[in-house]
């Protein structure tokens, strides 16, 4: 009789073991890190219907005949085990992720004294600036993105994504894009085809180039010293969309290049090899 409870002990122990094990995978298969861009694999109906996330719609796309949901992974997502519960039409999904920790680089940066604290004047132009960008941060077309990128510019890199800023001593926001650092002359390509949703010339960006490439996916080019496009034009990938410089808060000649999907800051570097 002993015997008999024994085994169904370890019976049930191992059936516990066994389920945990052929449960997992579903749950390892997202690691991922704050930055970065997760494929979820969806069905053809779920492509068609496509996906919306507290009700930002979600990137999906196809690839050698299979489904994906494309989401950029916050930035300040914690380090851990995540799910995300998307909706459509007729359903609601869960997808679960787990992030893991990533150790992003100090850089400390020396820069003029008005980018650290702004004059009352400076700071009703940085916020009405912050206004207008932020009009275009929600915009939404349902055209897809070619997401093979190229590099905008030819340079050393200078800059990567997440690394912690200190200017002047002092810890800012983390570096939310990509920095090459070339002469003012070198030309800015669009690393994918889109539409020229704003140019302007802003306190800290300085003279930009904002691309909404489709779908969520826009790219934004800061300090140029020339812009070779306007606002409404359509531009091919490697298109010169303008020239680098150091306007705005720059330290020297160099393009920085931010990303964004789902509207979030996600790595850029990531484009250039998929
Ligand atoms: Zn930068």
């Amino acid at each position: 009789m002993q015997n008999y409870y024994l085994k169904l002990i370890i019976f049930v122990l191992l059936s516990a073991y066994q389920f945990h094990i052929y449960a997992e995978p579903a749950n390892e298969k997202y690691k991922t890190y704050k930055g970065d861009i997760i494929f979820f694999e969806i069905s053809k109906k779920e492509y068609e219907l496509g996906y919306k996330l507290n009700n930002i719609s979600l990137l999906v796309l196809k690839k050698e005949n299979k489904h994906y949901l494309v989401y950029g992974v916050p930035y300040h997502t914690a380090v851990g085990k995540h799910e995300i519960l998307v909706k459509n039409t007729l359903s609601n999904k869960k997808f679960k992720f787990t992030v893991l920790e990533k150790d992003f680089n100090k850089q400390f940066i020396r820069i003029k004294k008005k980018y650290t604290s702004p004059s009352d004047e400076q700071i009703i132009r940085i916020s009405k600036e912050k206004n207008i960008i932020g009009k275009y941060r929600n915009l939404w077309t349902n055209n897809k993105p070619d997401i093979k990128f190229i590099k905008p510019a030819d340079g050393v890199v200078t800059g990567v994504f997440g690394t912690r800023r200190f200017y002047n001593g002092i810890e800012g926001n983390y570096h939310n894009g990509y920095d090459i650092a070339g002469r003012e002359t070198d030309y800015v390509l669009a690393p994918s085809h889109g539409e020229v949703i704003l140019v302007g010339d802003f306190f800290y960006n300085g003279k930009f180039v904002y691309i909404n490439h489709g779908s969520g996916l826009k790219s934004i080019f800061l300090h140029l010293s020339k812009i070779h496009v306007k606002q409404g034009d359509t531009v091919s990938k490697g298109h010169v969309i303008g020239q680098i410089g150091s306007t705005g808060a720059s330290t020297g000649p160099h393009l920085h290049w931010s990303v964004t999907l789902n509207q979030t800051y996600v790595n850029p570097e990531l484009f250039l090899h998929y």
